[in-house]
């Protein structure tokens, strides 16, 4: 096995050791009341756009987030179910457009991992309603190096 192709071999494992860990993560999450609703109680719950982000995966524009501008220091919470998801402190600017934070409440969240393609992201869910809020990408700051690419759609902020 040459170096390159031992280098890549080496960085698979660690990515699938990851997504395993992640996985664990989701397991644990099942301590969660979960919160169901109809599809007609969700769309009387929520904006268009909420709706079209939570319930149906629905990507924002970039950069049309209020959220991007707002570093207060607070909570962030489920704009489904109000359970809160990020510290105000693991919020930075990415410069992608979307609110963008290096770590999560992790039993209040799901992943899932696309299967449609090997170097797809690994996709973040509300653990209690199950809404759609983005995906996890390794291109983040210390001390996690990772990047939850949030819909700011899928957020509320509340100031402390
Ligand atoms: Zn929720």
């Amino acid at each position: 096995m040459n170096r390159r192709l031992f280098l890549c071999h080496t960085a698979a494992t660690v990515f699938l050791l990851k997504s395993s860990l992640r996985q664990a993560t989701a397991d644990n999450s099942t301590a969660i009341e979960k919160l169901r609703l109809t599809d007609e109680q969700w769309r009387a719950r929520l904006t268009p756009e909420q709706y079209a982000v939570l319930r149906y995966s629905e990507t924002e524009y970039a950069g049309t987030s209020q959220l991007n501008h707002e570093y207060r220091a607070g909570i962030y919470v489920c704009a489904g179910c109000d359970l809160p998801l990020f510290k105000s402190e693991w919020k930075y600017d990415s410069r992608t457009g979307w609110p963008s934070y290096w770590d999560v409440i992790h039993e209040h969240v799901t992943t899932r991992k696309m299967i449609y393609a090997f170097r797809a992201p690994v996709e973040y869910r509300c653990a209690r309603c199950d809404g759609h809020h983005g995906h996890i990408f390794n291109d983040g700051p210390q001390p996690t190096g990772l990047r939850y690419c949030s819909n700011g759609a899928a957020l509320t902020f509340i100031p402390a």
